[in-house]
């Protein structure tokens, strides 16, 4: 026993050694060991519980270990029911790779947190607080039973926009959840915005008659606040995470296209007035982006007055918004911004934010050393003529002159030659003919010249 605890002592001190040679040195963190410091003991001797703790519903019918990973199905609603999931080979294989620490199976995006040091916002942290990893029966469940949202966020997809749209999730799936709705200590909602699909509210309803213990976790974007709502929030165990990415009326309207400031905040008064009634808790989910990093910090001061924890979310698309395709230049000084921010607030939760928010600067910083090693690499100069040629390679056989000529029309209204990186053209090469016809058809116009540049910088699948 004490040989034992001698080894989890030496253990313990090297990898704290190992964190802090890292931070000095600003190294990358050197396997999933470090997060490991992070995190209870008892939770230690497998890096994610998810596969054997949650299910997830995706709102196309597949059942996936949890929201973050959208590769490695189960199963789906229709052709396997929740049990045959449960019990299935797909299951067991992903505890298996999870307990190896093997990440390939669509769990890269916790594994590049790691590999960052962005330790806070890993994902397969939400599932280290449940013991009982023998029982089969889910302890969480998380929904995305539809994508109804009220919203046109500037960094949704175009088809998340603002729509109402049906579910596959029918009553016959709602009546099969029951048995496993009265094991669940969590539950997890999402939507598009969840406090307007209306399948949830027979959940809700069930779970408030049935099982009153199970946290309710809402993602809203709190723009939506009606009677029905309320009495839900009041005569159940709710908590929310509430989106808010700014305080700044003109930006928040930008971001969050469709929701009105005024609105929000008289909502954000009641939820905050609510939690403190019922003693329960909010969260900020924060999408920090291009747009609003340097308003980070002080959402950041704004949750630390109100008592709300924050949690980061990462957008990577589209690029424009997307922190990581910044350039190093930009991101040193968001992160020279971040370092000089000092939390005045000593409470648990400010405590809790200043983690996080270090967390995001560690993730930024990783962001940095990219743009960094990608700047480095060698520029090709490239002659309008050059550039021409490399394009109408993409162009299909058949293409028409009219096309040929827009496609030079543009490249004549470049100023000067244009410089690429290897990446960047092969990039280009990947592109298929059709959708680069599609993009020079659609817009050779008086924008062209100006989104020709963009197209080389941030991809043509967003143009
Ligand atoms: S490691 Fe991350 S992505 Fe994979 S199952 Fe766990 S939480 Fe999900």
């Amino acid at each position: 026993m004490q040989i034992r605890i001698f080894f989890i002592v030496i253990q313990s001190f090297l990898l704290r050694m190992a964190v802090l040679l890292r931070r000095l040195f600003g190294l990358r963190s050197i396997s999933a060991l470090e997060y490991n410091q992070f995190r209870a003991s008892f939770y230690r001797k497998q890096v994610c519980f998810a596969a054997e703790r949650n299910l997830f519903f995706s709102h196309n019918g597949d059942m996936l270990p949890c929201c973050f990973n959208r590769e490695f199905v189960f199963g789906d609603v229709d052709s396997q029911k929740i049990p045959g999931v449960l019990s299935g080979e797909r299951r067991r294989t992903l505890a298996e790779k999870l307990r190896n620490n093997d990440f390939s199976s669509g769990c890269e995006v916790c594994h590049k947190k790691i590999e960052t040091c962005d330790y806070r916002s890993i994902g397969a942290r939400v599932y280290d607080f449940f013991h009982a990893p023998t029982n089969p029966m889910p302890l969480i469940m998380e929904f995305e039973l539809s994508q109804n949202c009220n919203l046109d966020c500037i960094m949704c997809p175009p088809e998340l926009h603002a729509h109402s749209r049906s579910t596959v999730y029918n009553e016959e799936f709602l009546d099969g959840l029951k048995p496993y709705l009265l094991k669940l200590k969590k539950a997890r909602f999402f939507g598009g915005e969840p406090f307007l699909i209306q399948e949830y509210y027979a959940i809700w309803d069930f779970l408030i008659t049935n099982n009153k213990t199970c946290l309710n976790l809402v993602q809203t974007n709190g723009t939506v606040l009606s009677q029905r709502i309320k009495d839900i929030l009041t005569n159940g165990n709710f908590a929310l995470s509430i989106s808010v990415d700014s305080l700044q009326k003109e930006m928040y309207e930008k971001i969050r296209a469709g929701a009105h400031f005024e609105q929000f905040q008289e909502n954000l008064n009641w939820f905050f007035d609510h939690t403190k009634r019922k003693k329960t808790y909010i969260n900020f989910a924060i999408c920090p982006m291009t747009v609003n990093a340097k308003e980070i910090p002080e959402i950041v001061r704004f949750a630390n007055n109100l008592g709300a924890r924050v949690n980061f979310n990462t957008v990577d698309f589209p690029k424009t918004l997307s922190l990581k395709h910044l350039p190093s230049s930009e991101l040193k000084e968001i992160i020279l911004l971040y370092k000089t921010e000092e939390f005045k607030s000593r409470n648990s939760v400010a405590r809790y934010n200043a983690q996080h928010f270090r967390s995001l600067i560690s993730r930024i910083e990783g962001y940095f050393r990219d743009a960094i090693s990608n700047e480095q690499e060698v520029r090709v100069s490239f002659t309008k003529a050059e550039l021409l040629e490399l394009l109408q390679r993409k162009l299909p056989h058949t293409a028409e002159d009219a096309l040929l000529d827009k496609l030079k029309l543009a490249v004549d209204g470049l100023k000067m030659e244009i410089k690429l990186r290897e990446t960047d053209v092969l990039q280009i090469n990947s592109v298929e003919s059709l959708v680069f016809e599609a993009w020079v058809a659609g817009n050779a116009n008086a924008a062209l010249i100006e989104k020709f540049s963009a197209i080389i910088l941030y991809g043509f699948q967003e143009m």
